[in-house]
């Protein structure tokens, strides 16, 4: 069985178990940016069920422009006032360079590595808090989480006044 099937069969099981959400607007106002690191259930690390939150994946756990692109209607549409930003450790984007990555993919794209998580942390908050069309965020939060451990650190926080 090719692994496409493998998912199409483990369908089959759970749309007959699972709850239906009709809101799509999230419950809990949250919006989660994160790594698409197999090892990070995001879920399960913050205690989200189906329904509460956003969740925007991409290598790195990074605010590029399309991570601000879903965010706007997060935000305008969908009523979204908290986003999360959690990176993590042992991260492929971490310690390397924009041109190591370019040469290692073929592809010639900015890859937003991660020089450290504090400043790449500081880096997309601002990012956040300074992107006009995200002025109805309330509270951003920057974390790492430790893929080992499955603890959070709390890096950075910013709350509009
Ligand atoms: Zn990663």
């Amino acid at each position: 069985m090719t692994e496409i099937n493998r998912l199409l069969e483990a369908n089959a099981g759970y749309a007959a178990a699972r709850a239906n959400v009709a809101d799509l607007r999230p419950s809990r106002h949250l919006a989660i940016v994160t790594c698409m690191d197999a090892r990070i259930d995001v879920f399960a690390a913050l205690g989200l069920h189906l329904g509460e939150a956003h969740v925007l994946r991409n290598a790195g756990g990074r605010v590029t422009e399309d991570v601000l692109r879903s965010l706007a209607l997060s935000v305008h549409v969908l009523g979204v006032d908290t986003v999360v930003v959690m990176q993590h450790t042992k991260c492929g984007l971490a310690g390397r360079t924009d041109a190591e990555l370019q040469q290692l993919t073929g592809a010639d794209l900015g890859f937003f590595p991660i020089p450290d998580h504090a400043s790449a942390l500081r880096e997309d908050v601002d990012l956040l808090r300074t992107t006009p069309f995200l002025g109805p965020v309330r509270m951003i939060g920057g974390f790492v989480y430790d893929v080992e451990s499955g603890q959070i650190s709390d890096v950075v926080r910013y709350e509009r006044s």
